[in-house]
Parts: structure tokens; sequence; C-alpha cells
């Protein structure tokens, strides 16, 4: 048996990968190190349940200038000197991981709400991306002492005693040096400091604090000396702010949120400044537990019809921002929807900036799928002027839906299709169509055309209409592909009236044609040698009741289908 020995490592080596290949924003160092704060105020809080004045705790971000310094402060748990030397002495060791577990084996998972964040131990370190020097100052009410940890990145770290008496940690970030790729004073400026608490940190539950200044007018100085109303004078002050909005609008209560609030959270998030359409708010527990807040925008968004077009929801963990278009979140046909998912089961890479590809994620989809639908079927239902203009909006998509994926989704779909009818001369989705069909009918029919119009005016409608049969007018590109994906409805195959027979006639008209087209055998002959190879054949037809031709395509592809072929790119 040989002699079991530890891996070694360089660290420096190891620490310059970590840094440099893990991420691929440097800016998420904040995110890592607020997380990190808020982690270790959630376990100075539940160490101490019932003794604490919540009201006092707190994360602050203090940058300096001078000394090109940022410092981020909480009075939160603290470490000790042993902790110190464990937590941030040992690449991927997760004190937080281990506090999260030993919680739960406690109370065996009752508490299963310590919405702890850390769990990879590597976080801390995205701190050399921007930084130099890192000091970390931490008071343990375990210890007498404070502890000053130290490093400079490249070997290794020193620790030392502090005179600090204050609980907590408070971490220095003294920042590398400008060079024309990469501008670290930015992380200086309150500005940028206050939206990317806003961007990756705003549903923190603790206050992050910063001094922010303001101009704000000078009491007094808005009446001039006869009392009249004058501008104001102003002057800078210094003001401590609150950066994040600390309990996220998609985790209270439905009941006490006012559509008010959603629709400036929608303005807000996601780019558009008319209100939504629908808004979806809705939560799951269970084999996968998250919470949804989804849009459906009033209008087509910008660059829907674009190319970079980027579908998908935003994504957050335990309310830390992981992602802007989670693409995997929503099928193809329903990318018009705008919102997020806020879920404890995901399994995030160790960057969390991305997610593993899993069950749980295809599962949260499809939640999501079925709900979005279902919103969708009772607003056509109830309320019908309104599912008409969504349907405007995006009918495409829906029809695209259709016949993508091979016709797999299809049966979800045909239902929330509407479609322009000769009787109804408004949109009909096919159930009010079928209903509507003649004892003797055996086909949906269709017919397509460039708009109402002159579809309104072809010979074969105007037949149709006489003989009192309903017919679908189609007039986007995808709507004949969307038939022959759809093939059946209800049993009833759907057929182009422009095509081919429609055997609408009765079998005394069946038979006077007949004998009419004997009868006039030679003449139809005659026009069938002079038009030669340009016609397939020439008929005589009871399809037309005042117009004396009609051009018509035969079995396979129709006289429309071939201009959009046509019309494709090469
Ligand atoms: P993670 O957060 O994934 O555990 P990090 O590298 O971010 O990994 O942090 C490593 C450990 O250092 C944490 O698990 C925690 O035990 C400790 N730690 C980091 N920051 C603080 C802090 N502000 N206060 C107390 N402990 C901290
Ligand atoms: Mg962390």
């Amino acid at each position: 048996m040989g002699r079991k020995k530890q891996f070694k490592s360089e660290s420096k080596r190891l620490l310059d990968l970590m840094v440099n290949s893990i991420y691929t924003h440097k800016e998420i160092f904040l995110r890592e190190l607020v997380s990190n704060a808020s982690d270790a105020i959630d376990k100075y809080y539940f160490e101490n349940a019932g003794h604490v004045d919540t009201t006092s705790l707190q994360i602050r971000l203090t940058p300096n200038k001078d000394d090109r310094a940022l410092t981020i402060t909480d009075n939160g748990i603290g470490m000790t000197e042993k902790e110190l030397e464990e937590n941030l002495g040992t690449i991927a060791k997760s004190g937080s991981l281990a506090f999260k577990e030993e919680m739960d084996k406690k109370d065996k998972g009752e508490n299963s709400d310590v919405d702890i964040i850390g769990q990879f131990g590597v976080g801390f370190y995205s701190a050399f991306m921007v930084a130099k020097d890192v000091t970390v100052i931490s008071k343990s009410d375990a210890e007498e002492t404070a502890h000053r940890w130290e490093s400079k990145g490249d070997d290794g770290y020193t620790i030392s005693e502090d005179p600090s008496t204050e609980r907590g940690t408070k971490i220095i970030l003294t920042l590398k040096d400008d060079t024309d790729q990469d501008q670290y004073s930015e992380y200086l400026e309150t500005y940028t400091l206050e939206n990317l608490i806003k961007k990756y940190s705003d549903y923190i539950r603790y206050p992050i604090k910063m001094e922010v200044e303001t101009q704000k007018p000078i009491p007094g100085t808005d009446k001039d000396e006869d009392g009249k109303d004058k501008a104001p004078e102003y002057e800078t002050v210094v003001e401590d702010k609150t950066l994040n909005s600390m309990v996220p609008l998609w985790k209270r209560q439905k009941s006490k949120i006012t559509q008010e609030e959603y629709n400036q959270f929608y303005k807000d998030h996601f780019f558009d400044y008319e209100d939504p359409q629908r808004v979806i708010h809705f939560s799951v527990e269970g084999n996968v537990s998250f919470t949804a807040l989804l849009y459906i925008p009033a209008r087509v968004p910008q660059g829907f019809y674009n190319q970079d077009y980027k579908k998908g929801l935003q994504l957050y963990s335990r309310g830390v921002f992981i992602m802007d278009h989670a693409e995997d979140l929503l099928p193809d046909y329903l990318r018009f929807v705008k919102g997020l998912v806020d879920s404890q089961d995901l399994s995030l890479n160790i960057s969390r900036e991305m997610l593993q590809h899993d069950h749980q994620l295809k599962l949260i989809a499809s939640r999501i799928e079925k709900k979005v639908l279902s919103e969708l079927e009772s607003m056509l239902k109830d309320e019908r002027e309104e599912y008409e203009k969504f349907y405007r909006n995006f009918g495409l998509d829906i029809k695209f839906g259709v016949y993508n994926n091979y016709g797999m989704d299809k049966e979800k779909l045909q239902d929330l299709l509407l479609f322009y009818t000769s009787n109804e001369q408004k949109l009909s989705t096919l159930d009010e169509y079928v209903s509507r069909m003649k004892e003797d009918q055996k086909e949906i029919y269709y017919i397509s055309g460039q708009d109402i119009a002159q579809i309104d005016k072809l010979p074969i409608v105007q037949t149709l209409k006489k003989k009192d049969y309903e017919v679908l007018y189609l007039t986007e590109n995808v709507d004949e592909f969307v038939m022959s994906t759809l093939g059946t409805y209800k049993e009833k195959t759907f057929k182009n009236a422009g095509q081919g027979e429609l055997d609408l006639d009765s079998d005394e008209e069946k038979e006077e044609l007949k004998n009419t087209s004997e009868a006039n055998k030679d003449l139809i002959d005659f026009i069938k040698e002079s038009l030669g190879d340009k016609v397939a054949d020439v008929k005589l037809t009871n399809k037309l009741s005042d117009d004396p031709v009609d051009l018509s395509a035969g079995e396979g592809v129709s006289f429309e289908m071939e201009k959009v072929f046509a019309n494709m790119p090469q």
C-alpha cells in the first residue's frame, strides 16, 4: 500500500484560471460579493433568531476615488481567524453550503426557506478580476478580536489581528489600473454601482446602501423679495440611499399588487412604453418550484421580425439575476411573451451565469407553455375582442407554431386559429366554421388570395356562396402551409376551393354537364389544341355562376403555393 498524498496545486495559476475563465463579465464581482454579504446576514439572523434588531441589518457600498478603493461592508455573521483561513484560503470551499446543509439537517427541511445563495465556493475570488489588492476585515461574535485577511491574488495571503470592533465583514478592493480595454475606475462611480445593484442584486432582501450626492432645492429660495414664485436655488446634499427594491414584485401576494404596479414593472424591465395586454403571474410548487411573471405585449415589439430578435425570459435564482434571455423557457411560437422566472431549484453552472440544461428547466418550460396557452384559450372564450387584438399582433406566430416542428404542436394550437370567412365577414375559429357546415358538406373549404376583397370576387367564391357553402379566406403566405399541416379538423378534410373538383353538383347537374360536354366535344377539343401546352385540360364546369372562364390549378401545388415558392430565397 502506497502512502496517500494530497494533490498540490499551483495556487496562483489556479486562481488566474478561475478568475479569467469562469466569468464572462467582470462586473459580476459585485453580484458575488453582495450575495456573500447577504448570506452572512442571513446566517447571523438564523443563528440569533428572535434576538435580532432586523432594521439594523444592512450592506453598504463605499467608493473612494482618492484611494481607488471600493468597500463592501455587511453586519452579518463575520468570520473568525479560522473561518477566514478555511473559507477564503481554500478555493472551492463554501462555508455557506456547509451552513445550509447543517440547517437542513437540523430542522429536516422545515426551514428550507433558508435562501442562502452561495454554494460553489468560488464567487469571492471574482474580486481579483477587478482588484489588485483585496483586504477582508472580519469580526465574529465567536471571537474577541477582529482579523484582517489580505491578498494580491498571486502569492497567497496574510492574516493578522485588526483593531475593529464591529461585528461583520468589510471587503476593501483596491482596483486595478485602467487600461485601454478595461476601465476599472468606473466601479467607483455611484452611477455604475447603482446600475449594477439594480441589475443583479435588486432583490437581495437586506438594504444595500450608499451615500449619494443629489441636487436639492434650498428651502425658502423659491420666492423672491415680493413673495412671488421663482426658480429655487439648488445645493448638493449627500444622502444615504437604498439602492435595491428588496422584495421582488413577483414574490408579493397577488391580491396586494395593483395593475398599475404590474404595468410599471413591465415598462421598466422590458423596454416598452405601452402597458402590456395581459399579465400572467403564477407560482408552482412541487417537483420543481418556481414563480413566473409573464406579459403579453399590447403591440408587436420593436425588431420582432429582425433576425437578431431574442426570445426568452429573464431568469432569477433565489432573487438573484442570472440571465436575460433564457431561450429554453419558451417554445418558438410563444416568442412574443416577455417576463421572468424565479426558481430555487435550478442547477446553475459554477459561474452562475448559465444553466446546466436539465430536467428542471424542461419541467418549468412545459408548465409555462401550458399556462400561456390556457390563458389564450380563456381569452378567446370570454373576451373575444381582446383575443382578436392579440391575434392581429401575434396570430402569425401561432400559425408558425402549427406547421413548425413537423406539426408536433398542431393539436394544442388549432383551436387558437382564426380565419376570415365568407359567411361571417369576420374572424372565425375552425370550431365555429364546422358548427355552421351544411349537413351534406364533407370538407372545409378555403381559398387564398391577396386580400379579402380580391378573394370575394373570385368566381368559385361566388358559386360557393350561392350554394350556401362557407369558405375560409386565406390572405397570408403561411396559411396554406397551415392547412396542409393540419390536414383535417374534427375529421373534416381541408379542401382548397381553387384547386381540382369540388363535387358540389347534384346528380342531375352532373348528368346535364356530361351531356353538354359530349355535345360540345368538338369545340372543347379545338380550344385544347389551340392552347397547347399552356393548360393541362379544358372542361365544362358548373363551378361558375356569372363568369365565363375559370383558371384553376390541378391537384398538387396550388397557385398560391407556387407564388410562395417563387418568392422564397434560393
Ligand atoms: P460561496 O458563496 O459559493 O460559498 P464564495 O467564494 O463566494 O463561495 O465564499 C466562500 C465562503 O467565504 C462563503 O461560503 C462564506 O463562508 C465565506 N464568506 C464570504 N464572504 C463572506 C462575508 N461577507 N461574511 C461572512 N462570510 C463570508
Ligand atoms: Mg458567494
